[in-house]
């Protein structure tokens, strides 16, 4: 994988997780700004394009979480445990063998 130059592993990670987190946000306030109000049936099927937009878009941050791990010891870099309110940024080094992430 290519980096910027003098951009490290860390950084980089770092900074795609927030764009995706922060591109998730805008579509989620997106689809909530645009969605008409569903008379009755509140969780009725949509087939708005900002709410699977935002869906789909919402997978693939899930996906990301769930594949950034450890090359050493396959430990999970974001989700550290089955807890899901459990997970933390991606640090230089692997939280669980120290094993340095720097190299992919
Ligand atoms: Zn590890």
């Amino acid at each position: 994988m290519h980096y910027a130059s003098g951009m490290t592993y860390l950084a980089y990670h770092k900074i795609k997780f927030i764009l995706l987190l922060s591109i998730e946000f805008v579509l989620i306030t997106l689809h909530l700004a645009l969605a008409k109000p569903h008379p009755g049936d509140t969780w009725a099927v949509t087939n708005e394009w900002h709410f699977w937009l935002g869906l789909i878009f919402g997978y693939y941050v899930i996906y990301y979480m769930y594949t950034l791990a450890c090359s050493e010891c396959g430990y999970k870099q974001i989700w550290r445990s089955n807890n899901c309110m459990d997970w933390r940024m991606p640090g230089a080094k692997c939280w669980h063998c120290r094993h340095s992430l720097e190299k992919n």
